[in-house]
């Protein structure tokens, strides 16, 4: 794999400030595929600097010249589509199949609607005797993490370019190739010199040098909970704006009349894509009494189809690995059945778990209440519909669900009563143009489409 040995800033490729590096591991076989620089304040400074001084004039194109360089953006995302789907591959561990379909295959629709948002948008509006303005709000931090390292990226920075604001990205040190990448992209694409740039390193330096600048004007982030309190703590003294999409503890609510099967093999696809580590993923499947025996059957067989090292990937790095084998081990301390999988590691390398299915699983456990980040479903019954809202809310999450039933418009009633950002119906389709965010602790804010834009926008009225 290729590796930049500095970061980009200002449109070029300048060395780090610092001499120390991150090692990137392929956590399929635990081999170092190369190293990029680890990012100090001093790199950050310079990046946030040559962001600002990239700005006024990068605010002051037409929307039609910034929609023309996101429409570019995205064709060489589409021209480099291999390339990015190796990279992921090697650096996250999804199966190739998944990251061309997935890693490789969204990120340009995202950046497509943007391109065309951006054309569209109406920046200026006539209310009463009024014209309100819509203007970009200025630099800003973003921080991304590694589970889908591309979509990440775009969902932040394309709206950030369509308002008119410049952009320091600091990624995820697990993913900093795809990065990189990116970041040729750009340059390719044609955005002048330091409308985009990039600082690799590692969250405790160089991403709370970021959030805590002040020449950001927004910090955008998406990781946990833990480090976006953090973030959201830093952010408020300092009255900046911020934005966080947070964790996830999500429902795929099958109600009776559901097709069972269907609803259970693609709520069990939902979790194991990606090895489980997707902060909307339905990793709390609740079926009714009369039906639990089928759905926990029918659970444990859909799993045990994702063969790790196959169908399934790996987990991104040593750490999740012990974290997601400690949640297996407390589910069963806490009385709950393995019907599939289990907290042995499969295989000697690679940071690899099997498909994990528990049955008999009861709303309060922790592995029903914290966030996972493996591919982990606990089955846990319900006795009638107020019963199953009960428990489809009862987590300090709200970020997706799922809801199923004999008609939409029993599902859809259903999932207007859940405190969720986000439900599929009788399992929908993804829409790049949906905002996607959280309820209660699972956020702040909202991306893609036109609330994503409007995100990076802040309003001022003229009054004649
Ligand atoms: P994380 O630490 O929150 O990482 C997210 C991003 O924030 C990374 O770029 C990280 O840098 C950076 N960061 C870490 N500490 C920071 C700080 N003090 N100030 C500024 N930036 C900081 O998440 P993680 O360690 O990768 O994963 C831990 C857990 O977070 C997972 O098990 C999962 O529950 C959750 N998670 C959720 C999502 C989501 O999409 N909602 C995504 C990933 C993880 P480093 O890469 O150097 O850590
Ligand atoms: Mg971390």
């Amino acid at each position: 794999m290729k590796a930049h040995d500095g970061m980009y800033i200002g449109g070029e490729w300048r060395p780090a400030a610092g001499r120390d590096t991150i090692a990137v591991v392929n956590p399929a076989d635990e081999q170092v595929i190369g190293h990029v620089p680890a990012g100090t304040p001093e790199d950050v400074d310079a990046a946030v600097r040559a962001a600002r001084a990239a700005f006024p004039a990068w605010a002051a194109t037409a929307p039609a010249e910034r929609a023309a360089r996101i429409g570019a953006l995205r064709d060489v995302l589409v021209a480099r589509q291999d390339e990015i789907a190796e990279t992921i591959t090697a650096e996250l561990g999804s199966p190739l199949k998944f990251s061309r379909l997935v890693h490789a295959g969204v990120p340009p629709l995202v950046a497509g609607s943007y391109a065309e948002l951006a054309a569209a948008h109406p920046f200026e509006e006539t209310v009463g005797n009024s014209t309100v303005l819509s203007e970009p709000v200025g630099v800003v931090g973003a921080i991304t993490p590694w589970n889908y390292p591309l979509h990440q990226i775009v969902a932040k920075v394309a709206p950030a370019l369509a308002a008119g604001c410049t952009v320091v990205l600091k990624p995820a040190e697990d993913t900093p190739l795809t990065a990189q990448l990116f970041a040729e992209a750009t340059a390719d694409a044609g955005l002048p010199a330091g409308v985009f740039n990039l600082v690799t390193g590692v969250g405790p330096v160089a991403g709370q040098a970021l959030a805590g600048h002040d020449g950001v004007d927004l910090v955008s982030f998406t990781g946990s909970t833990a480090v976006g309190r953090q973030i959201g703590a830093v952010a408020g003294a300092a009255v900046k704006r911020v934005a966080l999409e947070l964790g996830g503890k999500s429902a795929n609510v099958i109600l009776p009349s559901a097709d069972l099967a269907k609803a259970v093999s693609v709520g069990v696809a939902n979790v194991m894509g990606n090895s489980g580590q997707t902060c909307s993923a339905w990793t709390r499947m609740l079926v009714h009494r009369d039906q639990y025996d089928e759905a926990v059957g029918l659970a444990a067989a859909a799993a045990t189809k994702y063969t790790p090292g196959e169908r399934m990937g790996p987990l991104v790095n040593a750490k999740q690995l012990d974290r997601v084998r400690g949640y297996i081990e407390k589910g069963v301390e806490e009385g709950a059945r393995l019907v599939a999988g289990g907290p042995e590691a499969p295989f000697e390398r690679g940071y690899y778990v099997s498909p994990t299915v528990f049955a008999d699983v009861t709303p309060d456990m922790t592995i029903a209440q914290e966030e996972i980040f493996g591919p982990v479903v606990s089955v846990i019954a319900y006795e009638d519909e107020e019963d199953a809202l009960r428990i489809a809310n009862g987590t300090v999450y709200g970020l997706g669900g799922a809801v199923w039933a004999g008609e939409e418009s029993e599902a859809a009633a259903f999932a207007r009563r859940m405190d969720t950002g986000q439900v599929d119906i009788n399992g929908g389709r993804f829409n790049p143009l949906a905002p996607f965010g959280g309820y209660k602790q699972s956020g702040v804010g909202r991306e893609l489409g036109s609330h994503g834009l409007a995100e990076y926008l802040q309003t001022k009225s003229l009054q004649f």
